[in-house]
């Protein structure tokens, strides 16, 4: 059986090389040499013995997904679509700003949580990343965009797990993934840097707090219950008291001292200076577990919605979200309102893999991509 090595993180990459007989420093050179310097091909780990190339090529890979299309925007953003077999498609977008450049990375193919303004979600759900299928996003962007930028240093500094699925619901093969982008002879991110966004699962939010604490972001949505039940339908098995103490319980761990409360601005639907009151006093009145004291720390962020046909919803005024950002930052509440990127390429937020829900168009798109480029790994090494 042949392996795939982006499935492992250094302890797993560990134990694999001890079943060929080979020890721990091998296999660090061997996941430097991957995720450092971006190489897929054996032969050219000129750093490695012979023999351990010999035994390599005969039993594992290095296989990155095969990139269906790649857009770039004005802004120099620049979105892929990654195939992952069986016509389905995720997407990975890279956004560069002045001090970062952030990878927003696909934990599922499809979404089984079905949120109302998310165009994943009206896809419904496919199935899960494998770890492998998780980290080839990052290393194809990361390698990709060094040569495409004519840069020998990192580009990526900040991943957020953002893109379609909802990473909770994956959980095993999360963690390997951020483990290896937390690596130092990994991607040497910082915890700080590396963002979970997650819908409330609540179960595994304490779960990554033990195994794996890395900034958290949550999709809140709504101030109440009623309205949260309708947006987000996991809401109706974590609702917003145990999600908040979640929120709670996840704080000690946590890389950052505050949470950040995802919020998507519908018009007439959760909007209005109404809705900010009430969030504002959710946030604030939060009894802690065991002693007096009560709110939560936290930042929002107040995401224009970018409205799709299926979803029957609208985007919020520009001066409506001005003012309801105004309301929860007079109230002493850190607010920023999200910056669209990458819009000419439907690469904002909510708009990832639009196209995908058109399988017959993404299926078309796949093959012809096969026609004309190898069906083997298309990622890149380091001599390209
Ligand atoms: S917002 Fe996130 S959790 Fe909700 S349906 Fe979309 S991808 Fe899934």
């Amino acid at each position: 059986m042949v392996t795939n090595l982006l499935d492992f993180d250094l302890e797993g990459l560990v134990a694999f090389c001890e079943q060929l007989g080979e020890k721990r420093f091998r296999a660090t050179q061997l996941f430097r040499s991957i995720h450092q310097r971006g190489i897929s091909d054996f032969s050219l780990m000129s750093d490695l013995a012979k023999l351990l190339r010999e035994k390599l090529a005969k039993h594992a890979v290095v296989h990155a997904l095969p990139v269906v299309s790649m857009h770039e925007s004005a802004d120099g953003t620049i979105k892929w679509l990654f195939d992952v077999g069986h016509g389905d498609a995720v997407e990975a977008v890279f956004i560069p700003e002045s001090d970062r450049g952030t990878l927003c990375v696909s934990s599922q193919a499809g979404c089984a949580v079905g949120c109302r303004f998310c165009s994943t979600g009206h896809q419904g759900f496919s199935r899960n990343l494998s770890t492998a299928e998780i980290l080839a996003q990052l290393w194809y962007a990361e390698h990709f965009l060094r040569r495409h930028l004519g840069l020998d240093e990192r580009v990526i500094s900040n991943v957020v797990m953002m893109g379609m699925g909802e990473p909770l619901q994956n959980y095993d093969a999360l963690v390997p993934a951020l483990r290896v982008m937390l690596d130092d002879h990994g991607y040497g991110l910082s915890r700080r840097r590396v963002t979970v966004s997650t819908s409330g699962v609540v179960s595994m939010m304490d779960r990554l707090a033990a195994d794996c604490p890395v900034a958290l972001a949550v999709s809140l949505h709504a101030p109440c219950d009623a309205l949260r039940d309708s947006l987000v339908p996991l809401n109706r098995k974590y609702p917003l008291t145990e999600l908040l103490d979640a929120c709670l319980r996840y704080l000690p761990a946590a890389p950052r001292d505050f949470v950040t409360f995802e919020y998507c601005m519908l018009d007439g639907v959760n909007d209005s200076d109404l809705h900010a009151q009430e969030l504002i006093a959710l946030i604030r009145n939060h009894p802690h577990k065991g002693d007096k004291r009560k709110g939560i720390s936290c930042k929002f962020n107040l995401i224009p919605f970018n409205p799709f046909p299926a979803s029957g919803l609208l985007r919020s005024s520009t001066e409506r979200v001005m003012q309801f950002a105004k309301k929860l930052s007079d109230a002493g509440i850190v607010t920023t309102v999200r910056k669209t990127r990458g819009d000419d390429i439907d690469a904002a937020c909510g708009q990832l893999a639009g196209e995908v829900k058109d399988r017959t168009r993404v299926t078309h798109r796949i093959q012809l991509q096969r026609q004309t480029m190898p069906t083997k790994a298309t990622g890149p090494t380091h001599h390209e």
